[in-house]
């Protein structure tokens, strides 16, 4: 494999086409306006220069990095790829759009892979032709940093197409780990769940914010606490994961804690939005609690 393109320049996209351009694959980053391209230019820069400063990388190596990748609005650039990766917004109709737009553009032996964090690859499959070379590959965020990448075999994916994901994640220095398609696969089957029995107990009242993530990371040696996590992960995103495990698999075990749904609705949606759990953007490093638990 020599080309890549990746579809979605956010989070994920800048990060995934970022660490494929370290190992001189030819990238071709593609998102709906100039405006998200510039965004993903810049953040790859910086994030770049981040590793340069750690002498993670050489200054050669961020220039060649940097020149491997291709921003683009048109699909017409990702003809010639090995492998699209997709990663637009977590909504099933808008990337089974999308997988339809790739479809028409790529040969019928490129490989079509989606960064999904919840939704099916089976499902996801039926939108292109030759179902057999879909497959998951869900990068973890921040995408340079994480060492795994969870491979979904959805229930069409080939052989071959799963021996050339795993080839594949290995030579950019990944961990690649089989799962099957099923709902939120693993990491997020056990993640949202242990993220939701957190809200509750905040909604119940047993702890406050602060207590409930120290205890997690003192006591069970997580690197950060469940709630902060949340506001890392969006908590619209944790909603819509969570929705997902109930459809799936009809039990009322996932079904999502009732001040994560109003914390939602009130936009209150963790990091990106400012605030979730704690309060971000005053400039300390100290986090500050936003939600008050009532006694
Ligand atoms: P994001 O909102 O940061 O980025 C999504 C990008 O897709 C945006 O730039 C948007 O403009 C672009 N987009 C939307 N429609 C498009 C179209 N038709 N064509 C081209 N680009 C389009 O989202 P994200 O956090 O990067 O998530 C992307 C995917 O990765 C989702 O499926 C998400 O579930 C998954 N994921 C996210 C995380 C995370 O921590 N954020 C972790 C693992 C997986």
């Amino acid at each position: 494999m020599k080309i890549i393109s990746v579809i979605g320049a956010g989070t994920m996209g800048n990060g995934i086409a970022h660490h494929f351009s370290l190992f001189n694959y030819s990238v071709n980053l593609v998102d709906i306006n100039n405006k998200f391209l510039e965004r993903a230019r810049q953040t790859i820069s910086t994030n770049l220069d981040r590793q340069v400063k750690k002498e993670i990388i050489t200054q050669e190596e961020k220039d060649n990095s940097f020149n491997n990748i291709q921003f683009s609005t048109s699909f017409e650039n990702i003809k010639e790829s090995d492998l699209v990766i997709e990663a637009v917004t977590e909504k099933a109709d808008l990337k089974k759009d999308v997988l339809m737009d790739i479809n028409k553009y790529v040969s019928g032996t490129s490989i079509i892979a989606s960064n999904t964090s919840s939704i099916s690859i089976t499902n996801l499959a039926n939108a292109i032709s030759n179902p057999e070379r879909m497959i998951g590959m869900h990068f973890m965020n921040p995408v340079p940093v994480m060492k795994l990448v969870e491979i979904i075999r959805g229930y069409q994916t080939s052989e071959h197409t799963l021996n050339k994901i795993v080839e594949l994640t290995k030579k950019i220095q990944k961990a690649p780990i089989i799962v099957n398609d099923y709902p939120g696969f693993i990491s997020n089957r056990i993640l949202m769940p242990m993220i939701n029995e957190a809200i509750y107990a905040l909604y119940e009242g047993v702890a406050g914010v602060r207590e409930i993530d120290t205890i997690m990371k003192l006591g069970m040696a997580h690197p950060m606490g469940p709630l902060q996590l949340a506001d890392y992960i969006g908590l619209d995103v944790c909603l819509s994961i969570l929705n997902v495990l109930f459809e799936g698999f009809g039990n009322p075990k996932y079904s999502a804690c009732p001040l994560l749904k109003n914390m939602v609705v009130a936009g209150k949606l963790g990091k990106k939005t400012g605030e979730g759990f704690y309060t971000y953007g005053n400039g300390s490093s100290e986090l500050t609690v936003s939600y008050q638990f009532l006694k």
